[in-house]
């Protein structure tokens, strides 16, 4: 059987990353969504091994000294972890797995598999992120500080990625994705603008 792959989608947070993904995947059901673990509080309406696997700082230490993630960082001051399990096993049974990860944990994942696609998403303009990040209304300021300040540093680092697609419009960003994932022997275009 052909061997997976896999796919790392990494953008600022609220450039709309969550969205794209739900969106991707009912387009697409045999692509294979990674849930990740983090010590991150549950934000209303997220549901425990749907969203994320949502464990104390003992639980999720223990799983780095396990080995038992693929890749890690500490965002925002919370932990995100990929679990390794699941997506070693979808990945050998020829299955496309799909990480949405932030930066540090992107660039650990390109090291171990030098073959991942980095697929980067960019907001309109910072502004308009800042609106978003606002809007979702769901983090105390200072939280909301903390991930503008830290998207000015991954917006930074796009050009580390296969391919950057700007999500002005949802479904055209959507397409854009569509476009590189399901016809790979085209060349990969330098920037993607919607
Ligand atoms: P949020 O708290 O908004 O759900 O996520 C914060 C950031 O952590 C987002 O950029 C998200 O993509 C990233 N993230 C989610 N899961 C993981 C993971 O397993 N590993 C890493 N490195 N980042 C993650």
């Amino acid at each position: 059987m052909a061997r997976g792959k896999l796919i790392v989608l990494t953008g600022p947070s609220g450039v709309g990353k969550g969205t794209l993904m739900r969106m991707l995947l009912r387009r697409h059901p045999e692509l294979y969504l990674s849930i990740s673990v983090t010590t991150r509080t549950p934000r209303p309406g997220e549901i425990h091994g749907r969203d994320y696997y949502f464990v104390s700082r003992a639980e999720f230490d223990q799983m780095v000294a396990n080995h038992q993630l693929l890749e890690w960082a500490e965002f925002a001051g919370n932990c995100y972890g990929t679990p390794r399990q699941p997506v070693e096993d979808q990945i050998r049974q020829g299955k496309w797995v799909v990480l949405e990860i932030e930066l540090q944990g992107a660039r650990q994942i390109f090291q171990s598999f030098p073959d991942a696609l980095g697929i980067f998403i960019l907001p309109p303009s910072m502004m308009e992120l800042e609106h978003r990040l606002r809007h979702r209304a769901s983090e105390s300021e200072e939280a909301i500080v903390r991930r503008l300040e830290r998207a000015k540093t991954e917006v930074g680092a796009a050009n580390e990625f296969d391919i950057r697609v700007i999500n002005d419009d949802l479904e055209l960003a959507l397409d854009q994705i569509e476009a590189v994932l399901f016809a790979p022997k085209e060349p990969l275009p330098e920037t993607v603008a919607v």
